[in-house]
């Protein structure tokens, strides 16, 4: 059971905890200024400062313009001193990064395809992650925590990942089979939200006061919002299945056993089968030369200006925008973000998206701003590691308060 009371160690990491956020948000700011914002008295910032100072956690920076005009001594957290590793698994592969807490990547991604992920090969998946792990620890002794990005369902309280089985679906212990395997502190979130809290750490300036709402539309579709920079997570740790609001609900049979989720229609299953569909409407396309159509042959004919590929993008934009108007009202985000493959779809996707945003969105909302990410860029790869630093910032006197050798001579990549 979860303590509710706090201890004075507790007090002193939870103010840690706040100054460390502040700055790592604020870079140079004065102690004069953490003072001020965070609520506590001056002696007491000194103090906590000094501790963080010389355990090398945080630096001083030189002199900054501070409150009235005065010059202050800036501080900055000690970026280069720490590394985090990045790990996103999804259905058929995992990818692993070493990143430090500024979101920069250092050495290669290493990538691992898989069988699809089901209770029979998972053993053999998770062994792959401890040796990941292992080997950039070599590399890096300075590796502090690692994040572990993972598709849904999973279930944040048990730290459970719902998996096939020849007889039936079961929630499978992740967290514990890892954990149990490497001794670092390792962080679990469902890929879509990591996704949500990587673009508010490293694309918002960390603006507290915004709402963020995260689709990933690939193998399937899911959702994370992040809200007063925290990620939304429901009262039993399994919330913001996204991908599984009903848009029709005559409409078509989903992976979860409900009709007209809108996973049934932007999954990217989902598009091969219905370009399928539109063939005979479209028997001049490219893609009716394909002996089985591919999403990334439906982006190609798209790219070419394909009549079928077109139409098709189109309407899942549409689906998307659909999906939309019923999210917006529970949430009310500023931010709406789009990543993973169907951001290949680009402006035909988001003619879709905005036409029905424009139509049938409530007038007692404002349309939040829809960013399509860069498909080149891996949101939830990152996201991974946001949720690590996002952990250890948490608790800085157990995961920070301690020393060991710089990782300064790793190459950036
Ligand atoms: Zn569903």
């Amino acid at each position: 059971m979860a303590k509710i009371g706090k201890n004075l160690d507790d007090l002193l990491d939870g103010n840690r905890a706040q100054i460390l956020r502040y700055l790592v948000q604020n870079n140079g700011c004065s102690r004069v200024e953490i003072a001020k914002t965070i609520g506590l008295k001056q002696a007491s910032i000194t103090k906590i400062v000094r501790s963080l100072i010389n355990a090398e956690v945080i630096q001083e920076t030189g002199f900054t313009e501070g409150l009235k005009g005065r010059r202050s001594i800036g501080l900055s957290f000690n970026y280069t001193k720490y590394r985090i590793i990045g790990m996103k698994l999804s259905w058929q592969g995992l990818k692993t990064c070493l990143f430090d807490l500024q979101g920069n990547r250092y050495e290669k991604v290493i990538n691992y395809t898989t069988e699809y992920l089901t209770a029979k090969n998972i053993a053999g998946v998770i062994e792959k992650m401890a040796d990941n792990i292992r080997e950039l620890q070599s590399k890096c002794p300075d590796v502090i925590a690692a994040g572990v990005a993972l598709p849904g369902p999973f279930h944040r309280d048990t730290g459970t990942l719902l998996l096939h089985t020849e007889l039936a679906d079961r929630f499978y212990p992740i967290k514990e089979a890892l954990c149990k395997k490497v001794p670092l502190p390792i962080f679990f979130e469902h890929d879509a939200a990591a996704g949500a809290l990587a673009y508010w750490w490293f694309k918002t300036n960390c603006n507290t006061r915004q709402t963020l709402l995260h689709l990933l539309v690939s193998e399937g579709v899911g959702g994370g919002v992040v809200s007063n920079g925290q990620i939304f997570s429901g009262c039993h740790g399994l919330s913001t299945e996204l991908g599984h609001i009903i848009i029709d609900y005559k409409g078509k049979k989903c992976v979860c056993g409900a009709r007209g989720c809108l996973d049934a229609y932007c999954r990217s299953i989902a598009l091969e089968t219905r370009a399928g569909e539109l063939l005979a409407k479209f028997p001049k396309s490219t893609l009716s030369n394909a002996e089985h159509i591919t999403i990334r042959a439906i982006f190609e004919a798209l790219q070419s200006g394909d009549e079928l590929a077109v139409y098709l993008i189109h309407e899942a934009g549409q689906y998307l925008g659909y999906g939309l108007v019923s999210l917006i009202p529970i949430f009310d985000p500023d931010i709406v973000v789009i990543s993973d493959i169907i951001t290949h779809g680009g402006q035909t996707l988001m003619k879709g998206i905005n036409h029905i945003l424009d139509t049938k969105l409530s007038s007692y909302y404002n349309k939040p701003k829809i960013i399509l990410m860069d498909p080149a860029e891996d949101l939830v790869l990152l996201g991974a590691a946001a949720i690590a630093i996002d952990g250890i910032l948490a608790r800085p006197t157990e995961h920070l308060i301690r020393t060991g050798p710089s990782c300064k001579s790793m190459s950036q990549s």
